[in-house]
């Protein structure tokens, strides 16, 4: 999951005096136009919406893909942009099929809250399976840890490889 900050791009161009220009973010190529209100991330176009401020200058949103909210960050998964909220970290909004990684990590948080109940992803770079609490036998501990494994990399498989199944 790659978070695409907008101000971190604008800062680049900020410090160079530039309004409009190409980028990389990573490996990624990135055209950002403050003048034409634009982004381009990996092909992707993206809307840019300035917003004035009360005290001079402006502030800049990214339109997010999915859902068209102005946010000030979008992410970068399954080949595809979208905010925060619609990826779901914290609600579960999208329809997901097997073909979606978010499918796949989702199932892995299941196995996880079968050992935590309550148990919550803070995002899904990493893995992250609770230890063994105490008066559990090791064997279910080992069959819900083997099966998160099982799932997350099935969504980290599925996530590099941005292949609708
Ligand atoms: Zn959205």
């Amino acid at each position: 999951m790659i978070e695409i900050k907008l101000k971190a791009f604008i800062d680049v161009l900020k410090a160079n005096n530039l309004t409009k220009s190409k980028l990389l973010h990573g490996k990624t190529r990135v055209i950002l136009d403050l003048d034409s209100l634009f982004m381009i991330y990996s092909g992707q176009e993206i809307d840019v919406k300035r917003q004035s401020m009360n005290y001079g200058g402006y502030r800049y949103y990214l339109y997010c893909p999915n859902c068209g909210e102005a946010r000030t960050s979008l992410y970068w998964y399954c080949e595809a942009l979208s905010c925060r909220k619609c990826l779901g970290f914290h609600n579960r909004t999208l329809n997901r099929s097997k073909t979606d990684c978010v499918y796949y990590w989702e199932q892995a948080v299941k196995e996880a809250q079968k050992i935590v109940a309550g148990y919550e992803a803070k995002d899904y770079l990493t893995p992250d399976f609770p230890d063994k609490p105490k008066g559990m036998h090791w064997k279910t501990y080992y069959k819900h840890r083997a099966k998160y494994y099982q799932y997350w990399r099935k969504g980290e498989d599925l996530w590099l490889s941005g292949i609708k199944l």
